[in-house]
């Protein structure tokens, strides 16, 4: 119920079973590669780095997290589609072959009237790539990835999230190959909106857990 046992718990199921592999962290040689080659496209004047940018624009607002908000958007309204996403993601998803990887075994938490999740990689910047996109800048900064555990309250309240002291708040590690994205609850007075128009009001913040969704069209 109160943080610090949040805490505690964490950091047990981190020590056994937090083993990363942390080629993503350091610069693989594809990714310098990568660079190397995009630098030398822009300097030849072959490709703008304002088309890069919107490459990478799409990836991380667009096409990432929205097939995460359609998944949110069907468990919304399919209750079996639900029960599949919670008890197994990977399954669930893999009818929709999102790609973008990182969802070998991903983990949807739900969030109640009772309990708050947020997601973290305490160690590095693991992430549900396919169903996300690419993470924000925020989820990879050693300030965010230490004080969701330690201080999570406070740590979302300074990022807009207010939450009553009366709502537990769990934070969900990413462990070995585990990729966890959040169930955010489906805002109220929503009834009568499709799959679709329910997709749009799901944003990538309420689906890391940093963010809660609220009247249609807004999120607090
Ligand atoms: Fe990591």
């Amino acid at each position: 119920m109160n943080d610090d046992h949040d805490h505690d718990e964490h950091k047990h199921e981190h020590k056994h079973e937090h083993k990363h592999e942390h080629k993503h962290e350091e610069k693989s040689p594809q990714a310098i590669r990568t660079e190397a080659l995009e630098s030398l496209l822009i300097e030849k004047g072959l490709l703008s780095e304002h088309a890069v940018d919107n490459v990478i624009t799409n990836y991380a607002q667009r096409v990432g997290p929205m097939n995460g908000a359609l998944l949110v958007a069907r468990a919304w309204t399919d209750p079996e589609f639900k029960q599949r996403l919670l008890s197994n993601a990977t399954q669930a998803i893999a009818e929709y072959d999102f790609k973008g990887g990182q969802v070998d075994h991903l983990v949807v938490v739900e969030n109640t009237p009772e309990r708050h999740n947020a997601v973290v990689c305490t160690l590095c910047s693991c992430y549900p790539w396919a169903v996300l996109g690419l993470p924000p800048k925020w989820y990879k900064d050693p300030a965010y990835r230490s004080r969701i555990v330690r201080e999570p309250r406070t740590l979302l309240a300074e990022m807009g999230l207010s939450l009553d002291t009366n709502i537990e708040i769990r934070v969900w590690d990413s462990s070995a190959e585990v990729r966890y994205m959040v169930l955010p609850m489906r805002p109220e007075n929503t009834d009568n909106l499709t799959q679709d128009e329910l997709a749009a009001l799901v944003s990538r913040d309420s689906m890391i857990g940093v963010e809660v969704l609220s009247q249609a069209g807004q999120s607090s």
